[in-house]
């Protein structure tokens, strides 16, 4: 070209297009050229800038393939050997200096330019579009901008390679876990595209890295090529629990998952949520592994559960809530002196003695010390069905006992008997029967029949409510004046003749406190 233009000038043709044959190719395109190299008169204009690059190695600077004048594209029609054709010279221009990191890049690490024009037109396009097509610019400026973009990308490698993978995927709606094909449309074609092999594997294989790096994050991504080390099964797998238990507590913490079309659910767990996960199933643990840890039979621990001593978790038991059961019982336990006959071990004294019904409340007898608890050992073994020592003979009395208070509010109450509990005549009772105070026991539908109450009924209703006939006659009020009274005073009468038909006054002993602490 430098040739021709030469030709050219020296033969004063204005216009060296004329020179233009057949055999000259390429006529048309951009020229480029280095303004400090032809600075000096006489200077040649070099093959190598049509090439390559757009940089003049001997200057370290940006070609220029345009008039910075007139913005005339260079071109063998507008180019003149010294100057452009709008007649300002070369000279008049300054490349701007290649950044020394790029000039790095390019010429002491040697990397292919096309594939920084690769990873720049993605950092200026994303995955939109055809940045193939743009890659492959002419244009000396967006080449130089790819270049520059593309050097931040390789020149800390593969950081910011991954920075810029972070930049253009495409963000997804809904679902947080992601395939890398949506996230990365026909990325794989894209980099079958890159020419040079060694820097083609190169990025597959940070592209992979890269995904498999999101599988720490919120925003994980799957892919069929990588083999996910994070997945419910490999967990389960690697803690030797069941694939089940793994899903139920990630969903359970709703951790991100992606449902496939068939439905299944795909978990990315990162490796500190794992750890979480692993920890709280472990904290899950069996009735059968409470038993072992209490030492107490599996039928003591169901019962010690339903009776929330002990806290559900999942389908298990949450192990800190045996481990607590079983300090609160171990703390209480004195060392014993001597072991003698009169001391048991706990498992002999529950298989003996204590129904299974009764476990809990043994355990409470235990915990408020009805029951005395001792320990051969100091510290206490590990288990509290063979580490505590209980005394038979305690254990019997305090069923006695137990048996006693049952019988006690089990027992049946005639209505002469109620009657004479609460101070009144039967009447009386009948009318708080109808007036739905006290609820006999159902018996045949026969009206003849006695009627029967429970003590424990009779009691509720004894701490509840109080005649106020004899209310009165502790206060020295007559009969007569009593309701009168008692209203004055502030007591809530709930039966009596002139409330509901009831033969006489009751009051309510929550009333009577509240009216006593406000006369006090
Ligand atoms: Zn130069
Ligand atoms: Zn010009």
């Amino acid at each position: 070209m430098g040739f021709l233009l030469r030709v050219a000038h020296a033969n004063g043709l204005c216009e060296p297009k004329w020179l233009a044959t057949n055999a000259t190719k390429g006529l048309h395109q951009r020229l480029r050229i280095c303004p400090h190299c032809l600075f000096e008169p006489g200077a040649y204009w070099f093959a190598a800038w049509q090439s390559g690059p757009p940089i003049c190695n001997q200057h370290q600077c940006w070609l220029i393939d345009a008039c910075p004048d007139c913005l005339k594209p260079f071109s063998f029609s507008t180019c003149r050997l010294h100057s452009c054709r709008c007649g300002q010279p070369y000279q008049a221009h300054c490349g701007v200096p290649v950044d020394p990191q790029i000039w790095k890049i390019l010429y002491v690490d040697r990397v292919d330019p096309d594939v920084l024009m690769w990873m720049g037109s993605l950092a200026k396009h994303g995955l939109q579009g055809k940045p193939g097509k743009r890659a492959s610019s002419k244009q000396v400026q967006e080449i130089a901008e790819f270049i520059e973009l593309g050097s931040a990308a390789a020149v800390e490698w593969p950081k910011g390679f991954h920075a810029l993978l972070s930049r253009i995927r495409i963000p997804q709606t809904g679902a947080k876990i992601a395939l890398a094909s949506s996230a990365f449309p026909a990325f794989a074609k894209r980099i079958r595209s890159i020419r040079d092999a060694d820097w083609r594997a190169r990025i597959e294989i940070e592209f992979l890295a890269y995904v498999r790096n999101t599988q720490g994050q919120e925003s994980a991504l799957l892919s069929r090529q990588i083999r996910s080390t994070s997945n419910a099964k490999l967990i389960a797998g690697r803690h030797g629990l069941s694939v089940e238990r793994i899903k139920r507590v990630a969903s359970q913490n709703a951790l991100p998952v992606r449902v496939t079309e068939g439905g299944r659910k795909r978990y990315v767990i990162a490796p500190e949520i794992e750890e979480r996960m692993i920890k709280e199933l472990g904290d899950e643990v069996s009735t059968k592994q409470a038993s072992a840890v209490l030492g107490l039979h599996p039928t003591r621990i169901t019962a010690l559960l339903s009776a929330q001593e002990l806290t559900a978790l999942g389908r298990g038991i949450r192990l800190a809530s045996i481990r607590l059961f079983k300090d609160q019982i171990l703390a209480l336990a004195t060392p014993v002196d001597s072991r003698s006959d009169r001391w048991a071990s706990l498992s002999k004294v529950l298989k003996a003695y204590v129904p299974r019904t009764s476990t809990t409340e043994f355990f409470q007898a235990i915990k408020t010390r009805q029951i005395e608890v001792k320990c051969t050992t100091h510290p206490p073994s590990q288990t509290l069905g063979e580490g505590l020592l209980i005394q038979p003979d305690q254990v019997l009395a305090w069923l006695a006992t137990r048996r006693a208070v049952q019988r006690c509010s089990d027992l049946k109450l005639d209505i002469t008997h109620v009657a004479k509990a609460l101070g009144v005549k039967p009447d009386v009772v009948r009318s708080l029967v109808l007036k739905g105070f006290l609820t006999p026991i159902e018996t045949r539908a026969n009206a003849r029949a006695p009627q029967y109450f429970h003590r424990r009924d009779i009691d509720r209703f004894q701490e509840a409510f109080t005649s106020l006939k004899s209310l009165a006659a502790e206060a020295g009020i007559a009969p007569k004046q009593a309701p009168s009274w008692a209203r004055h005073v502030g007591y809530e009468i709930v039966s009596g003749p002139t409330i509901d038909g009831c033969r006489q006054y009751f009051v309510r002993k929550a009333e009577i406190r509240k009216t006593e602490r406000l006369a006090s």
